[in-house]
């Protein structure tokens, strides 16, 4: 037996030893952690360790740096970039916080909750919910994935446009660092100007700079009443220009302001089991839209004077409110499911763009004009939150030529972008399958200083390594 087998045994009977063999898996027994959430690339661990407690944390951790192993932190595995799962070389140890899941406290008159990093996204939700309070974070995961996930991929989702990135949200966080020590910064304040603040190193970092364990977040007031709107426009141009009337209607009020092609919506009407087209016709492009507050009532009368409005001035071509939460959920799953029901029709190239609002229809057309280029069989699918400026510029492609595609799709949708002043990943973060992306565009004083920060928390190099930045990619 070589050392580094005897060191990977050695740490697993230790790791045994201190949370009982049921938690601490391989084989078969591994393979859930160890493949992304699409199925679409699989890892392998030497073995998947998961702990309850901070202090197991601790231990483990100190445990793996005695034994030189590398870990990588995982919560719920619904991380679209690979940044959770194990790479090939079965040497790394995937730590699962999926066991840390307690609500410790929820605060009402302080606005804020108290959870380990394991806790599910819903459950969260659900827990400010019973106490008459909202936690403003929803994504099409939120069933599956954990809070120390989101903080980690610093994630976003649909309602960014009035209550901002997991960043926004965060108020403490208790962070296990490589070193085995616990950086605590567990304070609910909502002002603490007291030099750098170190929260935002951690947020974002997926895993590379310390492991999450828990954290304090921001609660606001419930949306008692909310409406959801469903128009018809002719062009992104157009969708561009209704969000800007209606932020002059409704302000701060309008939580989610959604874009869907013409493609995407007939799609998902075909392929997703009771899902039909809530207007009439087809329409080349479709806004899905929430506003709410925190009345119970009178929003919606408003909503339908406003619709009025729309129609009047041409800015719409169709349009309806949901009458019922059946109804409104039908919509939503329209827009969540895109990928799931254009994966019927062929392979995805998926992505995750941003640029300026304002640049969103040249983004839309720009790609949308070069996309025959690559094949007749090649159909680009936009949509996503184009109320804060992040689209999925995704391309339905045969099977068979996808291999051959998304790389080529990828740089040519991403020389847009840049051109376009604006980023290769607004929300699902850089993890293994964007670095030489992300390195190519963050050169210089920016990729050096993220080089050195990490140095400095974690010089072994333990962390996640090869996630976010690789000196492999860097020329
Ligand atoms: C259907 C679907 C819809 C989605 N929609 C959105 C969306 O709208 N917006 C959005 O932002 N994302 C979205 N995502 C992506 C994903 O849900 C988010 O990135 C989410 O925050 C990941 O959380 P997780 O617990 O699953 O993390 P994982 O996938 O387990 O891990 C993600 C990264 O975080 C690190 N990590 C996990 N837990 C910790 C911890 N406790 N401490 C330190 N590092 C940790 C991992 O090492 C990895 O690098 C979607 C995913 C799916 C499948």
């Amino acid at each position: 037996m070589t050392d580094r087998a005897a060191d990977l045994r050695n740490f697993k009977a230790a790791a045994i030893a201190r949370l009982g063999a049921k938690y601490v898996l391989s084989g078969s027994d591994a393979e859930a952690f160890e493949h992304d959430f699409w199925k679409q690339n699989c890892g392998r661990a030497a073995c998947i360790v998961e702990p309850t407690t901070r202090e197991d944390v601790q231990f483990l951790v100190k445990l793996a740096a005695q034994y030189s192993i590398s870990i990588v932190p995982q919560g719920g595995n619904t991380g679209l970039v690979n940044g959770g799962i194990p790479d090939a070389t079965g040497q790394q140890v995937l730590l699962s916080l999926k066991r840390m899941n307690q609500i410790r406290a929820v605060d009402p008159a302080g606005d804020y909750i108290i959870v380990e990093a394991g806790a599910i996204l819903a459950q969260v939700q659900k827990a400010a919910e019973d106490a008459d309070r909202y936690f403003p974070l929803g994504l099409g995961a939120e069933g599956s994935c954990t809070i120390g996930g989101n903080i980690a991929t610093n994630a976003g989702g649909i309602t960014v446009l009035r209550y901002g990135m997991m960043r926004d949200l965060v108020l403490g966080l208790e962070v296990v660092l490589p070193n085995g020590e616990v950086l605590d910064l567990m304070r609910s304040l909502r002002k603490d100007n007291t030099g750098y603040d170190l929260r935002h190193i951690f947020i974002g970092s997926e895993g590379t700079l310390g492991i999450v364990t828990a954290a304090i977040l921001k609660l606001v007031a419930p949306p008692r009443e909310r409406v959801t709107i469903w128009v018809t426009v002719s062009t992104p141009a157009h969708a561009v220009e209704l969000f800007r009337y209606l932020r002059g209607e409704f302000g701060d009020l309008i939580s989610s302001f959604e874009l869907i092609s013409s493609y995407g919506v007939e799609a998902a009407c075909t392929h997703l089991p009771g899902v039909r087209r809530p207007v009439d016709q087809p329409a080349p492009w479709h806004v899905l839209m929430e506003i709410s507050w925190s009345f119970r009532e009178g929003l919606r009368a408003r909503a339908e004077g406003v619709l009025e409005d729309l129609f009047e001035k041409n800015l719409i071509g169709d349009g309806t409110i949901a009458e019922n939460e059946a109804q409104r959920q039908m919509m939503w799953r329209i827009r969540e499911g895109q990928s799931e029901a254009t994966s019927k029709i062929g392979a995805i190239v998926r992505n995750d763009v941003t640029v300026p609002i304002a640049s969103i229809p040249e983004l839309v057309d720009r790609v949308m004009s070069w996309t025959p280029e690559f094949g007749q069989d090649v159909v680009c699918l936009p949509f996503g939150h184009i109320g804060d400026g992040n689209l999925h510029m995704n391309f339905v492609v045969s099977r068979d030529r996808f291999q051959d595609l998304e790389y080529r799709l990828l740089e040519k949708l991403y020389s847009d972008v840049d051109q376009l002043s604006g980023s290769i990943s607004a929300e699902h973060g850089v993890g293994r399958m964007k670095r030489e992306a992300i390195a190519k565009r963050k050169a210089g004083m920016r990729l050096e200083l993220m080089h050195k920060l990490k140095s400095v928390i974690d010089p072994d190099g333990r962390f996640n390594p090869g996630v976010v930045i690789d000196p492999k990619f860097e020329k």
